[in-house]
């Protein structure tokens, strides 16, 4: 099986060059299209912009086909690819080019200005060239691969992750590490050749690039999406008569918050995989879109570990997001890193493949997280007697309330399933007494007043659910979250708003 992602592309053009592989708005580009196509940039790469392997170049770009296309281009070139979300402002961005040592920005129109103002305003940036993707200038360079070795474990992309906890350090993943979460993919789905794929996640994020490898891997298109929009999603859905996709974090929920659609079953779906889905909201997804809703746990760091496979009934639905996958060993460990018995909480730690090979250069952090071949999640976790495992929390997103330790997740959980919530976060407040005591911050629905009653009515119907030391002692309604720039909640943000507004 080939073990690197331009051996893949290769294999795909010779077993199966003419099927269908990227799609995007109303056209579609063939394996040997996108081969062809990469081949030349990967060319241009080298001769204009003079990119030698294990250059670093960065991708600045909203979800357009060049996005996966300069990808496999730098790959074949030997570059290591350096996803940049496109929503970045100037701090994050020069932060990232300069970590990452980018030398080629690959960026669009819309973005060229702030690009440039970053580079021209710092001397050590100051050389990184720019390459507008709407004049690639693809034609004039040879059809076929430049002459540049690749291995499994040559470095593909510096990948950062999300910044949910602190500040993003950028994950060192290779080609095998992406060959082998497009293999997972696949054959923990089920894929083959007739399966359609979507993704409507941001390039930047890992998920549409292992949906890029699992589409190389199987011989199947993937539909590419400009933007995810709860609204119109099941209509492309239904156009592109898509049989599986990937959706993460609040997406589930926004999409159930729609209006149901008599075609709401009316769709070619075989199996939806998702990252975290409310245990509440479980069935009813699977019974409006008449598909399997099926949990995925991944790191960035780690690719696939566990799922919740197809014929796995007995824990869908119970939080469970699943079993390890087949190249990955699984422990639940107490601060002393010894394994803790089923049923109780532990911090999750994951062996095997794929895996990053460390934090660009963080060395500390490597080592902390990285231990004889152990990754450390940060993610507390219960193993049930099946085998299923449950999160509970992040280990840096826990309410240490006197005695008690709360988990973050499980009192957001219970409140969003009140109908007047759109979502919450739970942060430390701190206490003179308890040392910190609970808060949350609550988005809610259109037309529900924020004030004192709806409060106490939403605490109120959660405390029935939560021990009594969990409920929340604060609550502050915003009208939205901040994020991270890949959409997540910033709990830092929230947490030095609750520290400096008490109460
Ligand atoms: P940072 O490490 O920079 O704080 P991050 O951990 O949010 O950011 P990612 O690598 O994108 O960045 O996300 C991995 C995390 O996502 C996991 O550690 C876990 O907390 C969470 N996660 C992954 N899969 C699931 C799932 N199925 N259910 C709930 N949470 C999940
Ligand atoms: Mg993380």
């Amino acid at each position: 099986f080939p073990a690197t992602l331009t051996a893949l592309l290769a294999q795909r053009v010779a077993d199966s060059g003419d099927a269908e592989f990227l799609r995007f708005e109303d056209r579609s580009w063939s394996f040997r299209e996108i081969d062809v196509w990469t081949s030349q940039l990967a060319h241009r790469l080298i001769r204009v912009e003079g990119i030698e392997p294990g250059d670093r170049v960065a991708v600045m770009l909203p979800n357009v086909v060049q996005w996966p296309v300069f990808w496999l281009a730098a790959l074949k070139a030997g570059a290591v690819v350096v996803p940049i979300n496109s929503a970045y402002q100037r701090a994050d961005l020069e932060f990232v080019l300069t970590d990452s040592g980018a030398r080629v920005v690959v960026t669009d129109g819309d973005h060229l200005a702030l690009v440039r103002d970053v580079l021209d305003g710092n001397a050590v940036l100051a050389g990184v060239r720019v390459v507008d993707v709407a004049e690639d200038g693809a034609e004039s360079f040879p059809a076929t691969a430049p002459d540049v070795e690749a291995a499994p474990d040559t470095l593909a992309n510096l990948q950062y992750t999300s910044g949910t906890t602190g500040f993003p350090k950028a994950c060192m993943l290779t080609h095998g590490y992406w060959v082998r979460n497009g293999w997972l993919c696949a054959a923990a789905a089920g894929l083959h050749t007739e399966d359609v794929l979507l993704t409507a996640q941001p390039f930047s994020y890992m998920d549409p690039l292992w949906n890029v490898a699992a589409a190389l891997t199987v011989g199947a298109p993937l539909v590419v999406l400009p933007r995810f929009s709860a609204s119109g999603f099941f209509a492309d859905v239904r156009r592109h008569r898509v049989t599986f996709f990937y959706v993460l974090g609040s997406m589930p929920t926004l999409l159930f918050k729609q209006p149901p659609d008599p075609r709401d079953r009316d769709n070619d779906l075989r199996l939806v995989w998702c990252s975290g889905i409310p245990a509440a909201l479980h069935a009813d997804l699977e019974a409006r879109w008449g598909a399997p809703w099926r949990e995925l746990y991944g790191m960035t760091e780690s690719g696939f570990d566990l799922v919740s496979s197809l014929d796995d009934t007995a824990t869908v639905g119970t939080g469970s997001v699943g079993t390890p996958v087949p190249t990955k060993q699984v422990r639940v460990v107490d601060a002393d890193g010894v394994e803790v018995p089923d049923g109780e909480p532990g911090e999750l730690t994951v062996r095997g493949l794929p895996m990053m090979l460390g934090y660009w250069n963080r060395p500390e952090e490597t080592a902390r997280v990285l231990r004889d071949g152990w990754l450390h999640t940060g993610d507390v976790v219960v193993r049930g007697p099946e085998g299923g495992i449950r999160i509970v929390g992040r280990i840096k997103d826990m309410v240490r309330r006197g005695g008690e330790n709360v988990a973050s997740v499980e009192v957001e959980a219970a409140i969003e399933r009140d109908p007047a919530v759109v979502g919450a976060a739970v942060v430390p407040e701190p206490d003179e007494i308890l040392g910190e005591e609970v808060k949350v911050f609550i988005q809610l629905a259109d037309g529900v007043p924020a004030d004192r009653e709806t409060a106490e009515t939403i605490i109120e119907r959660a405390g029935g659910q939560l021990a009594r030391f969990k409920v929340p002692r604060y609550v502050e309604f915003v009208d939205e979250f901040p994020r991270t720039p890949s959409e997540r909640v910033s709990k830092p943000t929230l947490k030095e708003r609750a520290a400096a507004s008490p109460g």
